[in-house]
């Protein structure tokens, strides 16, 4: 067991909270500073009642004063926030108090242009100093921001903006990744082409190689000429502080809607108590703001606890492959937070780059975000932990903002298993039919009752924010198949929806069917996600294509058409690696698609019941 570990006792924090959990959530948010107290701290109604539940009822509080003005309070002003590397080269540290003045400047900027609590501002940043002023300084005065992978296409990008119905787009020219200059703000202008409620596109100008156009104002600029001061907005505990959008099993993505108030105490109780962390701590976590990890432990949660954190822009295999491990010795990491995707491609370089670098800092290797695959895992503990660094697996999702489940550092590793679940998540395992499932049989995983660091709903969409939620099934429905064995352990074995995880990102099927459908070429098509050594899983669709079926080189080239179509409608990280060109498609008499029939071809099973195939 490592020594000076605040959890060494998994079961006793568990206790703590069994015992009283009110207690344990109230004492959970007095850690953090409130302009006003609650009165309350849950008001829970079931799926019968609407599902509704509120945490911290009247207490008034905001998230960036708590990442801020409080560690600063607390004499952490000089100590480093951000020590920042791009690929390119760019390298910049920022103290807490430099933080607080640039996300106050930032503030300010959006005030000038008039945004205030209540507006959405949407995002479309890589992960940069820049992006993470702007959402803070979104916080700061409560306006809404909804960051966009910067990555996603322009179409995703648009839809993103007109559903969240966002004042202003703030964005970054490009973004540097594996040597290249990635073009961001064509995407932007094609997303917000037509859209008379976005009012201004500020662009932070890091390549400004063309002027700028209609609505569009340099961010540097506008931030440069503002006051460094700009105190936080008081907002009720339950008021949204952001939106993030991830994919359902509709061509409509979901925004997930998070507020200040419980995220705020479940992010920092998470980042001190699970992650671990002391402000002593130097904290890496090799997501994106672009997704629910790097909005929670990189935006927020290593500021919560107040430690510094490495934040990287670019590939983690450029320009070399051992650059992760120079940067671990070069500041001292000692809690990194990465994908098992990227261990896995760890693993392909071989541990020769790991062996030029001095990782003695490192303490804890933190893995979340898919399936760890046992040998990954083992690869990982051998050579990434050899100095006594644990690592160790972590479940959960956007909806939930933090960890459900996960094994803790002093605790054994199931390889294969993501650990037990958090104090205050009280899980199920359940038949379709909401029947208990025993010990060591796979079933869909459910938690019983809310946690204060969850969702509360979907943005302009309250039925389907009801939708997760079954009496029949015993509370919120994760979407996902879970196992678990004699000791408590869970293992988190997929999705049972139509939504992929493709290198840690969730991606509806139907998304990508959408997508190609705006071709000119398709009338048809299903996807599914077939495994994948690298990233866990791949997209592969079959389509119906107008006409014949196409054969030999038109097959050839009308398959990549499509997957540079979806590249640039969806992005990058939606993209099929293969398109397989079929007459028809086989559905049910109801006329479903029967995805899984398509993939047990590829993969060249036994293809199961088909009683209720049409043809
Ligand atoms: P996202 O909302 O994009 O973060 O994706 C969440 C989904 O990723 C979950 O519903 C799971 O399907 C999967 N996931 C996340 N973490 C794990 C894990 N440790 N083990 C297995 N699956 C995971």
């Amino acid at each position: 067991m490592r020594s000076g570990a605040f959890v060494a006792d998994y079961d006793a924090w568990h206790r703590s909270w069994a015992a009283d959990p009110h207690a344990f959530w109230d004492a959970a948010a007095r850690e953090l500073d409130w302009f006003a107290p609650w009165s309350q701290v849950s008001e829970i109604h079931g799926p019968d009642q609407g599902a509704g539940h509120r945490w911290f009822i009247g207490g008034k509080i905001n998230l960036s004063h708590n990442c801020l003005e409080r560690n600063i309070e607390r004499g952490l002003g000089e100590r480093v926030a951000l020590h920042f590397e791009s690929e390119n080269g760019a390298a910049r540290s920022f103290t807490y108090s430099e933080v607080l003045h640039e996300v106050s400047r930032v503030a300010n900027c959006l005030k000038s242009f008039g945004i205030t609590k209540g507006d959405r501002v949407v995002v479309y940043m890589p992960l940069t100093p820049q992006g993470i002023f702007t959402m803070q300084a979104c916080a700061r005065i409560g306006a809404i921001h909804s960051v966009v992978y910067a990555g996603i296409g322009p179409d995703a990008l648009r839809q993103r903006i007109e559903d969240a119905g966002a004042r202003m787009v703030i964005c970054a020219d490009a973004t540097y990744r594996r040597g290249k200059v990635i073009d961001l703000l064509s995407i932007v202008e094609r997303a917000v082409q037509g859209l008379g409620f976005v009012e201004n596109v500020l662009v932070h100008r890091r390549e400004a190689v063309r002027p700028l156009g209609q609505r569009q104002s340099d961010f540097e600029q506008c931030v440069r000429r503002q006051s460094p001061q700009c105190s936080a907005v008081v907002t009720d505990a339950e008021d949204p502080a952001f939106i993030l959008y991830t994919s359902g099993t509709s061509g409509k993505p979901k925004g997930v809607v998070h507020v200040h108030g419980g995220y705020a105490v479940g992010v920092h109780l998470l980042m001190r108590h699970y992650y671990d962390t002391r402000e002593n701590d130097v904290w890496w976590s090799t997501s994106d703001i672009g997704w629910i990890v790097g909005h929670s432990y990189i935006c927020y949660g290593p500021m919560l606890a107040g430690c510094t954190q490495v934040v990287r822009e670019g590939a983690p295999d450029w320009p070399d492959a051992g650059v992760v491990w120079s940067l671990i010795a070069k500041y001292r990491v000692s809690t990194m937070f990465t994908a098992p995707t990227a261990v896995r491609m760890f693993m392909r370089a071989g541990p020769e780059p790991v062996e030029k670098h001095d990782i003695t800092s490192l303490r804890v290797l933190y893995c979340a975000g898919e399936p760890f695959n046992p040998e990954a895992q083992e690869w990982a503990a051998r050579h990434l932990g050899k100095h006594g660094a644990a690592v160790v697996d972590n479940y959960w999702q956007t909806e939930i903002a933090s960890p459900m489940i996960g094994t803790f550092p002093a605790m054994t590793a199931r390889p294969g298993f993501a650990g037990k679940p958090m104090p205050g998540v009280e899980l199920d395992i359940v038949t379709p039919e909401g029947a208990a499932v025993p010990d060591g049989k796979g079933g869909l995983l459910v938690m019983k009752k809310p946690v204060p660091y969850m969702m509360r709903t979907i943005w302009g969409d309250p039925a389907r924010y009801l939708a997760y939620w079954s009496r029949m099934l015993g509370g919120y429905v994760t979407g996902d198949i879970a196992v678990r064995d004699a000791e408590g352990y869970i293992a988190v074995l997929g999705r049972s929806d139509d939504v992929l995880n493709v290198a840690g990102h969730r991606i509806g099927t139907a998304e990508v069917e959408s997508a190609l459908l705006t071709h000119p070429a398709v009338v048809e098509s299903a996807v599914v996600g077939l495994p994948d050594a690298l990233k866990g899983e791949c997209i592969v669709a079959f389509v119906v294509a107008k006409g014949s079926e196409p054969v030999g080189r038109v097959a050839e080239d009308l398959e990549a058409a499509l997957i540079v179509h979806v590249r640039d409608t969806l992005g990058p990280i939606a993209q099929p690696s293969k398109v397989t060109f079929v007459a028809s498609l086989p559905k049910t008499r109801s006329g479903k698609i029967m995805r899984r029939l398509l993939k047990a071809r590829e993969l060249g099973q036994e293809v199961g019941d088909i009683s209720t195939l049409e043809d």
